[in-house]
């Protein structure tokens, strides 16, 4: 079996907030037709804030679950938005009432770099998601190196613009042969990270990854150069991205997603990486809960739990570090132990259900 990568449909999980559908029906929510494509670095700023606008109007308090913006709001445009009633996370993406963050003792100030974050794991997760970035790019066997790329402007690195220009460079000599040369906007309008595999200067494999907070992260965009193929290289880099979110980020969940048309890649997704389908009701109360979570319906997403992941690393560490000491004792231990095993699939069925319960309640 091969281990090219599965294509995603452009954009079909972006999470951008700007990239938000206006329709607000409880069905539809999050789950966009159109949404996504065609913007554009020279749409200019009115067009994106018109868009944001459309994704205020559209969003429930995560707190009340009433609308963000009052129905007089809501009609008066962007005139009468007052940004002092809302807030909205920078690391889950989730809005809500300025007055209910007070009621429930959240606090609402936000940070010196201006970012606000709704508790604490959200907080850690761009912690440590910005200490990764700015360590460049991180060794693996094989005379590999993966890292993690800031898409957000601004976000220079440690290394400065000149860097930041290569990353992109490298990640388009990956991404656009796949994806068409559009991906160019959407790495340049990105708000989320993407992840690159390299060997010395030469580009193997890419994906988008957008986080939100530690209750998720999502891949959008992910291949290997055509040529490249067949070696492993989109494992290397999801295993060393996934051994990062769940360890040092703490996100538990792991999203991808397929083309319900392209069962190979769909059978790649969920044998060789360990992915699990999420049905239609799972994926709508995802979509609920995660506003900023964006994706075609016609579109499969699949999920991975990373804190099986995460234990599944720490006890490889230990059972080495014992195998070390104590060779014929530790060594065995974890040859049966596949991360993507039935255990985890089970795992990740009841956290389906759980968020769905939740969401009803
Ligand atoms: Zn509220
Ligand atoms: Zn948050």
């Amino acid at each position: 079996m091969g281990t090219r990568a599965p294509a995603a449909p452009l954009s079909s999980l972006a999470a951008a907030t700007r990239a938000a559908p206006a329709d607000s029906s409880e069905e539809s929510a999050g789950i966009s037709g159109e949404g996504g494509e065609g913007s554009s670095s020279e749409s200019g700023d009115d067009t994106a804030s018109q868009v944001d606008l459309q994704f205020l109007q559209s969003v429930n308090c995560a707190s009340c679950s009433k609308p963000l913006l009052s129905r007089a709001q809501r009609r008066g445009g962007r005139s009468g938005v007052d940004p002092g009633d809302y807030l909205v996370c920078d690391g889950c993406r989730r809005c809500f009432h300025e007055r209910c963050c007070e009621r429930s003792g959240v606090a609402t100030g936000a940070s010196r770099d201006g970012s606000w974050f709704h508790d604490e794991g959200c907080k850690r997760a761009a912690a440590a998601l910005q200490q990764q970035a700015s360590k460049g790019a991180a060794a693996l066997p094989g005379g590999r190196a993966w890292q993690l790329v800031p898409l957000r402007r601004g976000l220079g690195g440690r290394d400065g613009v000149g860097a930041k220009k290569q990353q992109l460079h490298a990640l388009l000599e990956v991404l656009a042969p796949e994806y068409g040369p559009g991906v160019a906007d959407q790495l340049l309008d990105g708000t989320g990270y993407a992840l690159l595999l390299t060997s010395g200067t030469q580009p193997i494999t890419a994906a988008t990854l957008d986080v939100y907070g530690t209750d998720l992260a999502a891949v959008d965009l992910f291949t290997t150069k055509f040529e490249l193929r067949a070696q492993g290289h989109g494992t290397a880099l999801l295993h060393a991205a996934e051994q990062f979110l769940g360890s040092k980020a703490r996100v538990r969940r792991l999203l991808a997603v397929a083309a319900a048309d392209e069962p190979d890649a769909l059978g790649v997704m969920t044998d060789k990486f360990g992915f699990s389908r999420l049905n239609g009701r799972q994926a709508r109360a995802l979509a609920s809960e995660f506003p900023a979570l964006q994706f075609y319906e016609r579109s499969v997403l699949l999920s991975k739990d990373l804190s099986s992941a995460a234990r599944a690393a720490r006890l490889k560490a230990a059972t080495a570090k014992a195998g070390a000491a104590q060779p014929a004792a530790g060594g065995g231990t974890l040859e049966g132990g596949d991360p993507a095993g039935e255990g985890e699939g089970g795992a990740l069925a009841a956290a389906g259900s759980n968020a769905s319960v939740e969401k009803r309640r």
